[in-house]
């Protein structure tokens, strides 16, 4: 167990921004997480998790604790299970799936970071959410040491939420999925589709955090004006905070270097300079308008650390 000091985390983020942590751990394995948890209460210093950095936003002045760097990476078949360590690349899974013959999640493919953040915040795209797969999830209480699995009635899913996003106690070591007979090649061929319309849709490689509010549940008249204007059903009662965004004027707002996506509203991009503080900014402007506008509160999706 290494633990640095004043490690940057900005690029350890896809949206590449932000300071530094007073300390930093990389944790492979559950001992170190142990260990390196025990150490954190010893010396009474806060801890959090990151993952593949792909819902994170840092604050400018970093965080002033212990940032427990998720890098496990082992992952194992046995019929149509798929066991996998936290730290596995979502997108490194799908395509090692496939390649066994197994998938049914394609649609997943190219949402960036990792299987634990990916049950953490219920990923998913398309239609498709990580729940829709996972079997059972295993986790670390890292104030009391207690590891417990959760079977998947038990991990609380709901839209981009679960109980480990309610519960940030809680670290993911382990997610055991269930997957479907696939062949392999037709597996890889519908992740390669998912992954072009990702890019045809600009949703891929750029310096954000994903979608950065959840998608609200509406008023009907709000709805009927979507469903009337996009031609398309809306889920679940809630409309794309996207389309909100646009419609309050948002789309193309700036402050200093971040941007409200002009492909992609609900995306705030960090142009090359953007600072946290931007960033915040720039989500509390997008907020106050859309409110203004529809009276609808907007959450963020994304982690402000
Ligand atoms: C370009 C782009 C496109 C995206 N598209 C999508 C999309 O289509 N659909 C979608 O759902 N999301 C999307 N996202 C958001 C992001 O990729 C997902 O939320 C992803 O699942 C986060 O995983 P991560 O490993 O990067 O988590 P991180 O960003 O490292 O962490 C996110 C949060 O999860 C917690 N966390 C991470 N790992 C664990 C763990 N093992 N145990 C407990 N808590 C943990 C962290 O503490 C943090 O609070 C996109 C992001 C980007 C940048």
């Amino acid at each position: 167990m290494k633990i640095q000091e004043n490690v940057p985390l900005a690029p350890l983020t896809t949206f590449k921004i932000g300071g530094a942590a007073k300390y930093f751990v990389d944790v492979a394995t559950e001992d170190e997480m142990r260990e390196v948890i025990g150490w954190a209460h010893e010396k009474g210093i806060r801890c959090i998790i990151l993952a593949g950095g792909s819902n994170v936003l840092v604050p400018d002045d970093g965080y002033d604790g212990l940032v427990i760097h998720i890098v496990s990476g082992n992952f194992s078949f046995a019929h149509r299970e798929l066991d996998a360590d936290g730290g596995c690349n979502l997108l490194s899974l799908i395509q090692a799936a496939g390649v066994k013959g197994l998938g049914g999640w394609e649609k997943l493919a190219g949402i960036p970071g990792t299987i634990g953040g990916a049950a953490r915040g219920n990923a998913g795209a398309f239609g498709a959410e990580i729940k829709d797969f996972v079997h059972k999830v295993k986790a670390i209480n890292m104030y009391s040491g207690e590891t417990r699995i959760f079977v998947n009635t038990e991990c609380g899913f709901s839209y981009r939420n679960s109980f480990f996003k309610q519960n940030p106690k809680w670290l993911i070591t382990r997610v055991f999925l269930e997957l479907q007979k696939k062949n392999s090649s037709e597996s890889a061929k519908l992740a390669e589709e998912t992954i072009a319309e990702r890019e045809k849709r600009h949703l891929q490689n750029i310096q954000a955090a994903g979608s950065f509010f959840m998608n609200p549940v509406a008023p009907q008249n709000i709805i009927d004006m979507f469903e009337k204007e996009k031609g398309v059903k809306s889920r679940e009662g809630s409309v794309p905070a996207g389309w909100l965004i646009e419609k309050a004027g948002m789309k193309g707002a700036t402050v200093g270097g971040a941007i409200s996506s002009l492909q992609h509203p609900n995306y705030i991009v960090n142009q090359g300079n953007a600072t946290a503080h931007d960033v915040r900014n720039l989500a509390q402007s997008i907020k106050l308008k859309v409110f203004d506008t529809f009276k609808i509160e907007l959450k963020e999706e994304a982690m402000i650390l």
